[in-house]
């Protein structure tokens, strides 16, 4: 059995685990941290569950190949049916109410209903959400693999590329903010700008809302952690072990080959090594060598971190009556980590079962902006945790005004920095997904080293823009290439 290690116990590193062990690698994670699932966590605070990952998960829905690969890893399981939260959104002012429908067509109803001034902008959207609706992320093998079980893109996956490929560099090109000011509608605009951060091109909108009304994109119940605890136990079921608070500090590269990794100054040596550490980051760490030259440069050049800061409430409340995903356009700019918001998004967690004590609720808001260097700034001159304080004094006095059963009624408070991801993941910048910006290459980084044998590398960074659906299919392309270098016949499942 040739002994394997993997860097990290995060839904990439994990993947990894799982496909390694089933194909006879002796597997050891090093994990840093106390529990598996890096980014991809929820955490507890005196009875409230805050769940500071997975808002949807990709590939959820059974008519995607990427389920078959979720549920090949044990992530999917019957512990955790998939719910599909709709309306995804509810924009609230006013007394009035804008509906964020998954089903496209209920959607322009829905839009054209509250702003038939824009009925140009509205057309337009949901033409290109019905264009997109039928495109998936492709799973496909490595070349040259050996393997029982091929998986080869269907002509009909690839004829739906076809179909898009005219409206593609459009959308490429085009901002996520440009497209929206196509609509004249403020709520409208409000309500759409919280899909995903506005760093990002107008394709990354588009698709997101596609997959949302192709039937895609749920949130499996017991969330992050139950995902990544299912992945874990089924790594352990095939004999593979995780090793927690233990944070590779170095890995061993002899002869051009990587023959080990440096935890707690121990060298510990493997036949081979998959790096799960954000690879921006693992770049400039973990390697005493020069790796390939050309593309550290792409990767320093092209990475731009989406980041965000967190805050959670533990409500002494009942919420149910508001929908489970929230927006409130606010009157006045809330100015947070150095950026500039004009509406929040909260959810709502009422309706989960176990996120909160007995007639309570935890909520949280997610402030999407690249906040590190503030952060970074304010821990440096002592006022780190006052920051914190004034940042979560100024959400919950803006959400009294929505929901005036909040006030005199949060009894935790807990908030989350790029500093805190930095932190706990090792992340770079504290990030979690690759920004793909208007008119800006999508990288995709060699899974297997250029310039190192017996090293592979998956996770954040492989693939833009990242996120769960990346981490999981980087893990399984790491273990393709490691079973192509040592003659082994691939197998995905049982
Ligand atoms: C607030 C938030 C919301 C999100 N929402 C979604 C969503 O709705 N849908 C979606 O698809 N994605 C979402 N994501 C992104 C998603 O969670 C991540 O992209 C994904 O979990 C990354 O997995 P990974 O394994 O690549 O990296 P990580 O999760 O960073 O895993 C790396 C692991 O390696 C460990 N580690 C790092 N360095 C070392 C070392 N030197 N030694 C030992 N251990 C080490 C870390 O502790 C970590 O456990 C969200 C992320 C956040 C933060």
């Amino acid at each position: 059995m040739k002994k394997l290690i993997i860097v990290g116990a995060g839904v990439s590193g994990l993947s990894a685990g799982v496909y390694a062990a089933r194909n006879g690698f002796d597997v050891t994670i090093f994990e840093k941290h106390i529990i598996p699932g890096g980014l991809s966590t929820s955490w507890k605070r005196k009875g409230y569950l805050f769940e500071g990952g997975m808002h949807w998960l990709t590939g959820s829905s059974e008519k995607l190949f990427l389920n078959k690969v979720w549920r090949e890893v044990g992530a999917l399981k019957e512990n955790n049916p998939v719910f599909y939260r709709d309306p995804f959104y509810v924009l609230k002012s006013g007394g009035k109410e804008l509906c964020l429908y998954r089903d496209v067509d209920r959607l322009e109803e829905e839009l054209l209903r509250y702003a038939p001034e824009d009925k140009r902008a509205i057309r337009r959207l949901c033409d290109d959400i019905r264009l997109f609706k039928g495109v998936h992320m492709i799973v496909d093998d490595i070349p040259f693999l050996k393997t029982k079980n091929p998986v080869h893109p269907g002509i009909f996956e690839l004829l739906r590329m076809a179909i898009v490929i005219f409206r593609l560099p459009f959308l490429v090109q085009q901002s996520y903010i440009d497209y929206l000011s196509k609509f004249k509608n403020k709520d409208i605009r409000h309500l759409l700008a919280t899909v995903i951060g506005t760093r990002y091109n107008a394709l990354s909108f588009v698709y997101t809302l596609a997959s949302f009304a192709s039937g895609d994109c749920g949130y499996p119940a017991g969330g992050s952690l139950r995902l990544t605890r299912n992945m874990a136990d089924t790594f352990e079921n095939l004999g593979g072990k995780i090793e927690y608070r233990r944070e590779v500090s170095k890995i061993v590269v002899e002869g051009g080959k990587a023959s080990g990794v440096v935890v707690n100054d121990e060298f510990v040596p493997s036949d081979a090594v998959i790096v799960t550490e954000d690879m921006r980051k693992a770049v400039e760490t973990l390697f005493d060598v020069q790796l390939n030259r050309r593309w550290l440069s792409v990767l320093r050049r092209h990475v731009i971190t989406e980041q965000n800061m967190f805050v959670c409430l533990g409500v002494k409340a009942d919420l149910r009556k508001y929908p489970r995903g929230i927006v409130f356009p606010l009157e006045k700019t809330l100015c947070a980590g150095g950026l500039e918001f004009n509406e929040l998004r909260i959810n709502n967690y009422a309706e989960y079962e176990n996120h909160s004590p007995e007639g309570c609720t935890s909520v949280t808001c997610l402030l999407l902006g690249n906040s590190y260097a503030y952060w970074k700034q304010v821990k440096e001159d002592g006022t780190y945790k006052q920051k914190k304080q004034q940042l979560a004094d100024d959400v919950i006095s803006e959400l009294e005004k929505h929901m005036p059963e909040i006030k005199d009624a949060v009894e935790v408070i807990d908030v989350a920095t790029p500093l805190t991801y930095e932190r706990y993941c090792n992340t770079y910048e504290g990030s979690w997904m690759t920004v793909w910006r208007p008119g800006g290459r999508a990288i995709n980084a060699p899974i297997k080293s250029l310039s190192v044998k017996n090293l592979y590398f998956a996770g954040q960074r492989t693939i833009m823009p990242g996120g769960l659906p990346i981490a999981v299919v980087s893990g399984r392309k790491a273990v393709q290439y490691l079973c192509r270098d040592n003659n082994v016949m691939f197998r995905s499942a049982e």
